[in-house]
């Protein structure tokens, strides 16, 4: 167990390791940085920060040994990095084993089958020429997606069988091992956010709806709308992804709900998530401080939620119009990112009405 005044190191320099920073200081435990990134948005408000490579062991090691643990806010960090750190004696958490399900859209379906979690139907795609027969079978509708290193809508693309050019496709996915996956005409977007203890303890936020834009987060919302019992249904396959990964911190899990009331599972991310930051103004323990609470082997906090919440996210240019959303009753957050590109997260804004 940690004590305040100890260093948790965090595998990654964006907005979540940012926000996780800003919690681990509330708490009195001082935040490690390690990322490729000189001028990261989490380094600007950690105690320390190792500007290197996941491929460079010694710096690792000089990371890991002034670490009483370590975390991540990126789950792409190569397994052979998370390695280097715990050969120093220093655990990582969550461990290995989720990283490595989650780092290849695959393996993440297979262990999410093995424990009776349902992903939407799909085909292992190795080969251009895989894609029209899977398309078929799949019912002519399809999301072709890179098995490893895509997020936010990048490295995927929509497919249908009227209109279908497998070469074009292939190259759009970067001509690598792929899934393609039935396309799901769902009801709405769902995650649950659950933080799981050392000891095994569990607890979930209410479960968020979620709606996206071309592949990217635009907006969440809480209470989501949906019947108490999906909500019921979704913690519970959430809480058996994390026992059977013996997770320890905040895990993720987003949903399909289809129009017959079916779940199925579309990923799994080992972090805090984006659609979990209504929780810093909406709950007393944010989602950042349970996962902190959770690495350091401390008790984990009520996710009681004493507001309705709606975040939005704020992509490229939107980020300028802080002033206006501030104006109208939204509390802001600018990750202090230095360039503001088309889509890229710059920051988000949260809104709480009265509780229903
Ligand atoms: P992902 O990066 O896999 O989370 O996908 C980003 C978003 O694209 C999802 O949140 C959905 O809105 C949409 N999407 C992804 N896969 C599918 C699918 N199989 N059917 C319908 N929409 C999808």
């Amino acid at each position: 167990m940690l004590q305040p005044g100890d260093m948790i190191g965090v595998l990654g320099g964006g907005q979540l390791g940012r926000m996780l920073a800003q919690a681990a200081a509330r708490l009195g435990l001082d935040v490690h940085i390690f990322t490729p990134e000189a001028d990261s948005p989490a380094s600007r408000v950690a105690a320390r920060t190792t500007v290197a490579s996941f491929d460079d062991r010694p710096a690792l090691g000089r990371f890991a040994r002034t670490c009483a643990a370590v975390t991540l806010e990126f789950e792409n960090v190569p397994l052979s990095a998370v390695a280097a750190i715990t050969d120093q004696g220093v655990a990582v958490r969550p461990g290995p084993q989720a990283l490595a399900a989650s780092q290849d859209r695959a393996t993440e379906k297979r262990f999410l089958e093995s424990i009776g979690v349902d992903p939407a139907p799909w085909r292992e795609i190795d080969h251009p020429d895989d894609i029209a027969p899977a398309l078929r079978d799949l019912g002519g509708r399809g999301v072709l997606k890179a098995r490893r290193s895509g997020y936010d809508g990048k490295g995927q693309i929509g497919l249908s069988i009227a209109d279908l050019d497998p070469a074009r496709a292939w190259s759009s996915v970067g001509e690598q091992p792929s899934v393609l996956e039935a396309f799901i005409a769902f009801d709405c977007e769902l995650s649950v956010i659950l933080a799981r203890s050392a000891s095994g303890e569990v607890c979930g936020y209410d479960s968020p709806r979620n709606l996206h834009a071309g592949g990217v987060l635009r907006s969440t919302s809480v209470p989501g709308g949906f019947p108490s019992e999906v909500a019921a249904r979704a913690l519970d396959l959430t809480r058996r992804l994390a026992d059977a990964l013996d997770y320890v911190g905040v895990l993720t899990l987003e949903f399909f709900l289809t129009p017959d009331g079916r779940l199925l599972a579309n990923e799994f991310a080992p972090r805090v998530h984006n659609s979990g930051h209504w929780t810093l103004e909406a709950c007393a323990v944010s989602q950042f401080e349970q996962h902190i609470r959770a690495v350091a082997g401390w008790p984990l906090g009520s996710p009681d939620r004493h507001s309705n919440a709606e975040m939005v996210n704020l992509l490229g240019d939107e980020v300028y119009d802080w002033r206006r959303r501030m104006q109208d009753g939204w509390s802001v957050h600018i990750y202090g990112k230095r360039a503001a590109s088309p889509g890229r997260k710059m920051g988000h804004a949260t809104r709480l009405s009265p509780r229903t």
